[in-house]
């Protein structure tokens, strides 16, 4: 659709900030982006739609921090590829009321985090109407040919990992937190990852979506889950360790290793975060949990739930 006069003003606005950095493209300007598939690559694609209201609200974010959230979360699902960030093209479906500033904000917050991971943006498409804000992401990544690392390939031996710390995300870790593209592509340059997904919806769904994907099961510590401490230690320890478990929106890494390569991890860190061993893979396809007084629970699909 044709641009209203303030569109077409800040898609200059747009352009202005975001010159070409890379070689072989075409970017703002055209009908489409052009980009030359770089030699020996597999190229990742993904996007996501954030909604004010469901995935976030006016405070406690601002219009740069929902524009950074909507780029940060596209990064996270590139990175549980292992992948790095080449570009992205950005849809927004502006309120009216707000008027460009709120526009020029919005874009500001992405433009930010595009910068510092070197993410050209290569389009997208601007209207307004009269419901809140949604802003679209569609994220372009590439890893060596045959290098990114998928979510079925866990087997049975296989410890599991989680990096940084889990719960308690709303409400501001969501808004401001690093999406591990360095840590997973570190990771993946030091150990074979057998497979990998990024934890939106919660370790314990998350989780699952790999053990499914594997035919495996798995067996976790209760007493190693890295609970954050944005979850309040006056909570009972149960309650710390449910929200850690099904909070979601941690934008942490979530891996399968062999034995070998996990003793490695643990004996030399490669990152400058949080390595935790939480447990290991088993060849029953149900996943549980142990705890300190040695009875197991079913970890079910307890992770947040979109609502639909
Ligand atoms: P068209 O009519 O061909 O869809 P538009 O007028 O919508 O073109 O957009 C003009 C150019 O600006 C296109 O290259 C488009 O990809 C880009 N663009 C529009 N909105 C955005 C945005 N929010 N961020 C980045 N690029 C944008
Ligand atoms: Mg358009």
């Amino acid at each position: 659709m044709a641009p209203s006069f303030h569109e077409f003003d800040l898609i200059q606005w747009i352009r202005e900030q975001c010159p070409n950095s890379k070689a072989n493209l075409i970017g703002i300007g055209d009908d489409t982006a052009i980009l030359q598939p770089p030699l020996n690559s597999e190229m990742l694609f993904a996007t996501d739609m954030l909604m004010e209201g469901t995935h976030f609200t006016f405070p406690p974010a601002t219009p740069e921090r929902a524009g950074r959230k909507a780029l940060a979360v596209n990064l996270s699902d590139i990175a549980a590829m292992a992948g790095q960030p080449h570009s992205a093209l950005i849809s927004l479906a502006l309120p009216k009321s707000k008027g460009p500033e709120f526009a020029k904000a919005v874009m500001q917050g992405i433009i930010n985090l595009a910068k510092e991971f070197q993410i050209q943006l290569i389009g997208g498409d601007t209207n307004s109407w009269d419901g809140p804000l949604v802003i679209n992401v569609a994220i372009i990544g590439t890893a060596p040919q045959s290098k990114s690392v998928k979510r079925p390939g866990a087997m049975p031996g296989d410890w599991i990992f989680v990096t940084g710390e889990l719960g308690g995300s709303l409400p501001d870790h969501h808004l401001s937190f690093t999406p591990r593209i360095h840590e997973a592509s570190t990771l993946n340059q030091t150990v074979s990852l057998h497979s990998m997904i990024d934890i939106s919806d919660g370790l314990a769904s998350d989780l699952n979506h790999i053990l499914r994907e594997s035919n495996v099961g798995a067996i976790l510590d209760a007493t190693t889950i890295p609970i954050s401490n944005r979850i309040s230690a006056d909570e009972p320890k149960q309650t710390r360790l449910q929200h850690a478990l099904s909070d979601g929106e941690d934008f942490e890494l979530l891996f399968t290793v062999s034995p070998e390569d996990g003793k490695q991890l643990l004996n030399q860190n490669p990152l400058s975060i949080k390595l935790t061993h939480i447990g290991e893979v088993t060849s029953r396809q149900t996943a549980f949990l142990q705890h300190p007084d040695g009875s197991q629970t079913s970890l079910e699909d307890s992770g947040w739930k979109h609502e639909l």
